[in-house]
């Protein structure tokens, strides 16, 4: 098993409250399979990224990376290992600006000690798989979003990670360039790259061989009105649970 959680629960301090986050998250993720995580915003989405991730660490509840306990590891060895097993790739690229393409992409190899000449060819390579070999020496401002996504994938894969890991990858792109990126998931997907995406596009997850919901930070298998309906059949004159507070967002930026 890739990705084991049990009962993982995320406190946030606001103010001078404790808010949970992540309530009671209980996720399996074999190896080869591509997982879609759907919630409106606010949910616990991101939260529970940063934590497969190894991001951010659990309040409690235990978590298995590829079988290894984490919950101890310094910086450093989280550095390692996110280094070695995950790809990143979120909704805004992170491209670092005054790099083009190549030079974006070949910098986590150069965090994990590859030699220069090598680390341009992979580079090269694997943005050469994302359509991109006319746009290698571009820099960010020079691309459109979808290529800048494209480059970020790359940027994400050149490593050959176990587990790619995408929050919101479509969500600041035009349908035909984020239609684009879901092909290359396919893909790497098709080849062996286990993934977990988060969305809250019903025709982006459907995309995906399986969909979990999370609402609340509560994660579930099931649909929201499947569980609504669920739990109606079993409660005939409790009341209906209040809607959960705004959360002030503004919507599905994840700076
Ligand atoms: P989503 O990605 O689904 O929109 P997030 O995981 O970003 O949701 O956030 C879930 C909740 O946790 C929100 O109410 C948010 O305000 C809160 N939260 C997220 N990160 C922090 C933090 N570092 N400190 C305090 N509260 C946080
Ligand atoms: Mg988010």
């Amino acid at each position: 098993m890739l990705v084991e959680m049990k009962d993982i629960c995320k406190d946030y301090p606001q103010g001078k409250e404790t808010v949970r986050v992540l309530k009671d998250v209980c996720l399996q993720v074999e190896e080869g399979d591509y997982l879609a995580i759907m919630g409106p915003s606010g949910s616990g989405k991101t939260t529970l990224m940063n934590v497969i991730g190894c991001l951010d660490v659990q309040t409690s509840g235990d978590y298995l990376l590829d079988g290894e306990d984490l919950l101890g590891a310094g910086s450093n060895r989280l550095a390692e290992v996110r280094n070695r097993l995950i790809g990143f790739v979120f909704q805004s690229f992170y491209l670092l600006p005054k790099l083009n393409a190549i030079d974006n992409v070949a910098l986590p190899l150069m965090y994990a000690g590859v030699p220069k000449k090598e680390r341009r060819e992979r580079a090269v390579e694997a943005l050469k798989t994302m359509g991109l070999e006319d746009r290698m020496t571009f820099r960010p401002n020079q691309l459109s979003g979808g290529q800048c996504q494209r480059v970020a994938i790359a940027r994400a894969i050149v490593g050959k990670p176990k587990l790619l890991l995408a929050d919101e990858p479509t969500g600041a792109l035009d349908t035909a360039s984020g239609n684009q990126i879901m092909d290359i998931f396919d893909r790497l997907n098709a080849d062996g790259t286990t993934i977990i995406m988060i969305t809250h596009e019903q025709a982006i997850a459907d995309r995906a061989k399986h969909i979990h919901y999370i609402r609340d930070g509560v994660l579930s298998a099931q649909k929201e009105d499947e569980t609504e309906k669920a739990e109606a059949a079993g409660r005939e004159t409790e009341e209906e649970p209040l809607p959960s507070a705004p959360t002030g967002e503004d919507g599905e930026t994840d700076a």
